[in-house]
């Protein structure tokens, strides 16, 4: 697909980028592998840490612009894209803060002598990110990457070119040295090139499963070591104890945050039987009372999709639910007139033999289960291909706890949404994928831990 803009709000195309040339890539990984040998990456990391403190303070003094961008090129809230804007910054610092901890030596008990893992870099990695988060996406893979000393060849989503070069623009302007980040408009086929290139040392995907499996096959033929973020069919479950009205909002705003299209979002609402109708009429009528406008519009609740593509594949993805029994309780359809707009929509009556049972519908379509206990919770939670994230709304903290200790997923959240922090780690299970990204344990993933051992003997 070719590099574009389109104003996911209007419709209209801003703007279309020349992908990147065979000669552009080379020197690409020329640069990033250049970088990698040299002393760059084994010196003491309080250089790069202080680039990591600068690029904070860039996206600090151009947050309006940058949250702007955003807007115009992807369609989430304006609020959004500033709280985008603001983690950015936070990750850049966090690791700017973090990462000699993370790094330092680690020493182990041993009989057999003094011994402790250090911590190198592994060298250049490839980068394949999404569009629904188009700063904070880069960030994840950025700040613990160059912290630790690993060059990065990113390649973003097609529909966010703006947001793409603005990121390396800034990364440049923090003082990066050349090599340390480059920003690639290419093919996939092109992606799948440079992961065989013996110049990288492993990929770093986020986005759908099947762009997930293609990168992952690459990377274990040429045995490189992958990380994969894929989607989601979180469950948000809410049990017979739990403070409704905080349940309501929390739910109406996880389903309908960046439209629906999170990959953490509530999609699978698992009711307690004893106050599943109350919730399902309070949700209904908040679900189909959103104010639906300009996404710049402070007052907006829902925008539009990011793209056409995403409203009809989710109406036809809609409409293949109901043909297979769902109930369509809310909405349904695309919104006519200009842009990606999408109603917010609610399925109930959703059986196992549905398709829908085991897909992500990512957009603000929301799935209604009801259950008579705690066991079949469970079951409906681990009835699912994907392993994400969850949560659970009671005001009984310790029966929480016990559900969240038996949901099969990367992380499960009570009585909030989940939701995303620099120190709190990230990632799914199943077919959510593998690896970690953020917290202590993100730097982890692409960086030798090797161990060092001197003998009692010697
Ligand atoms: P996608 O189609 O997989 O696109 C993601 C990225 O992969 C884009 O840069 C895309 O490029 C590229 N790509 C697509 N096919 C490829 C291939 N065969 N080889 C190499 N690169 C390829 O995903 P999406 O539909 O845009 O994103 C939504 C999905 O991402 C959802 O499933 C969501 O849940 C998931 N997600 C997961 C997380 C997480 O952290 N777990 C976070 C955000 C999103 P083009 O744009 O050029 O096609």
């Amino acid at each position: 697909m070719a590099y574009q803009t389109r104003n996911p709000t209007t419709g209209h195309l801003l703007r279309t980028y020349p992908n990147h040339t065979e000669a552009d890539i080379e020197a690409a990984l020329d640069a990033a592998h250049t970088l990698y040998k040299s002393p760059w990456s084994r010196a003491p990391i309080q250089p790069r840490l202080r680039v990591l403190e600068r690029l904070a303070e860039v996206i600090d003094a151009r947050k309006d612009e940058l949250a702007r961008i955003v807007v115009e090129e992807m369609g989430k809230l304006i609020s959004d894209a500033r709280d985008e804007v603001w983690i950015i910054a936070e990750i850049a610092r966090f690791y700017a803060r973090k990462s000699e901890e993370f790094l330092a030596p680690v020493k182990i008990d041993s009989a057999l002598g003094d011994a402790w893992i250090e911590h190198h870099p592994l060298g250049v990695m490839m980068v394949v990110e999404p569009w629904n988060f188009p700063y904070y996406q880069l960030m994840r893979v950025f700040a613990p990457n160059f912290a630790a000393g690993n060059p990065v060849i990113s390649k973003h989503a097609s529909i966010v070119p703006h947001c793409a070069s603005i990121f390396a623009e800034m990364v440049e302007e923090a003082g990066a040295p050349k090599g340390a980040w480059a920003n690639l408009f290419i093919t996939s086929g092109q992606v799948s090139d440079i992961i065989a290139d013996d110049r990288i040392v492993g990929a770093a995907m986020t986005g759908s499963e099947g762009a997930g499996t293609a990168i992952a096959i690459q990377a274990a033929k040429h045995l490189k070591k992958s990380t994969l973020e894929m989607g989601g069919n979180d469950v948000f479950v809410v049990l017979d104890d739990a403070d409704l009205d905080h349940a309501l909002e929390a739910g109406v705003f996880s389903r309908l945050h960046i439209s629906g299209q999170e990959c953490i979002c509530a999609k699978r609402f698992v009711l307690h039987e004893a106050i599943a109708k109350t919730f399902l009429d309070r949700f209904t009528k908040a679900m189909a009372t959103v104010t639906i406008e300009d996404p710049m519009d402070e007052a907006t609740e829902l925008g539009p999709l990011s793209s056409s593509e995403a409203a009809e594949g989710l109406a036809k993805q809609v409409q293949n639910a109901v043909e297979h029994g769902a109930t369509l309780h809310l909405g349904g359809r695309q919104i006519a007139g200009e842009g990606f707009f999408f109603e917010p929509t609610i399925l109930t009556n959703v059986t196992r033999d549905n398709p829908a049972y085991f897909e992500e519908f990512f957009g603000p379509v929301a799935q209604i289960y009801v259950v008579k206990n705690d066991d079949e919770i469970i079951d409906l939670a681990n009835d699912s291909r994907f392993g994400l994230a969850g949560a659970i709304f009671s005001k009984n903290i310790e029966r929480a706890k016990a559900l969240a200790s038996r949901i099969e997923t990367g992380a499960v959240w009570i009585n909030t949404f989940a939701s995303t922090a620099p120190e709190l780690p990230f990632g799914g299970v199943k077919r959510s994928g593998y690896g970690r990204e953020l917290s202590h344990l993100g730097i982890k993933e692409f960086v030798n831990q090797k161990l060092v051992l001197v003998s009692k003997t010697a």
